[in-house]
């Protein structure tokens, strides 16, 4: 709740958006917070914060844990939060009970998770994992601000962006703490969910062009609009990702669409529609990509208009480590919990820290399943459960020598 205090006035909810004022202050409060839970703190080059604490031996590979404390606009208070205390609150607990882990234990508060202004999410776990590109760091934002400057501008330092490369061999596990954002927990009472595998995205801008015309003196049958050629498109990608086998989780959105020239007395003669499908099945979401080709193509050709679909991402489904999975479940087992295996529709800065070592997800109930509106609510008691499901899990883990 203290740090939801950190939010950008003129803005909706509990917005802390990545390049904000609010954020960069609230992660000095978050700085203080890992410090004072005994943590030896740095800042990478990304802008990553990273809490250290020591394990009794400092050769051993370190346990990591992490997630985000930025919003998205008109956001909440959990998502991604609880990650981050979650993980500082693990380490006070280790430390408070004079215990000691064998291997380091890292906590990080990743930069900027959530899609940023500059079209990218994961920001500081893509960096860890090298798999922030030159490409990423050139994109510019609406105005042609570029992501490297507002990185520069903010203290981040991208030249050096490789000495903050976390090493695989260096890695022992990582680990995250996360609201569902879905409703599936609370629908079946349970508190903690011990997830399989996070979706993979295929994300396309999908250009439709017509011709701008005078909305008075235009027959019907002479236009050639292309928001009526996109308005089809959000109904073909609704109906493609409604086909699905019984239980499938896949989902198809199109979240934003925009029209020129954008006037009530013209023909709209450019409508760009940004398009999504989510699974993890790979060959689900492969499958919705060529069928979104096909029917955008014949729908082109019967109204005349041009379209042109441009795949701006296709991240593949991330499975989570059976290891770090047995793990978690060993530790609810422990804890006398019941919990469900479940798959994550969002995606999470562990889908990226996966391509360094094993990684597993615990999920804790979102109410109604709300998230990204101020709405986002968790019980603290269902907080401070998937708190001790982390802790639980990381003694686990540091006992064994493999995951
Ligand atoms: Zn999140």
């Amino acid at each position: 709740m203290e740090l939801a205090e950190f939010r950008e006035p003129d803005q909706p909810g509990f917005t802390r958006r990545t390049f904000s004022e609010p954020y960069q202050r609230s992660r000095a409060w978050v700085k203080e917070l890992m410090e004072a839970a005994g943590l030896q703190v740095r800042t990478d080059p990304t802008g990553n914060l990273i809490g250290e604490l020591q394990g009794e031996a400092p050769e051993l590979s370190q346990i990591a844990v992490g997630s985000h404390t930025d919003t998205v606009a008109g956001g909440g208070r959990f998502d991604g939060m609880v990650g981050v205390i979650g993980a500082i609150e693990v380490a006070r607990l280790i430390r408070q009970g004079g215990q000691r882990l064998r291997h380091p234990l890292l906590v990080a508060d990743f930069l900027g998770e959530e899609p940023n202004r500059f079209g990218l999410s994961c920001l500081g776990s893509r960096a860890v994992a090298g798999q922030l590109s030159q490409g990423h760091l050139l994109r510019p934002d609406e105005s042609g601000e570029t992501l490297i400057s507002a990185l520069l501008e903010r203290g981040s330092r991208p030249a050096d962006l490789s000495e903050g490369l976390w090493q695989p061999e260096r890695l022992h596990c990582y680990l995250e703490l996360h609201i569902e954002q879905g409703s599936r927990l609370q629908r079946a009472g349970i508190a903690l969910g011990v997830v399989t595998a996070i979706a993979g995205i295929h994300r396309a801008v999908i250009t439709v062009s017509g011709r701008p015309d005078h909305a008075g003196t235009t027959a019907m049958n002479e236009r050639r609009d292309a928001l009526a050629g996109a308005a089809e498109v959000v109904l073909l990608v609704e109906r493609l990702a409604r086909e699905q086998g019984e239980g499938g989780s896949g989902v198809g959105t199109v979240g934003r669409l925009e029209v020129s020239p954008g006037a009530s007395n013209v023909v709209p003669g450019e409508a760009r529609a940004w398009a999504e499908f989510r699974s993890i099945e790979p060959a689900w979401v492969q499958d919705r990509h060529l069928a979104l080709e096909a029917v955008v193509a014949e729908l082109a050709a019967r109204r005349d208009l041009g379209v042109s679909i441009d795949w701006v991402s296709a991240e593949p489904p991330v499975a989570c480590s059976e290891g770090v999975r047995q793990a978690i479940q060993e530790a609810l087992e422990g804890l006398g919990q019941p919990s469900l295996e479940l798959p994550s529709g969002a995606s999470h800065d562990a889908a990226h820290v996966a391509h360094l070592c094993p990684m597993g997800m615990i999920f804790i109930p979102s109410r109604d399943g709300r998230s990204h509106c101020p709405e986002e609510w968790t019980e603290p008691e269902e907080v401070a459960l998937g708190v001790a499901a982390l802790l639980a899990t990381v003694l686990r883990l540091d006992r064994r020598d493999t995951v």
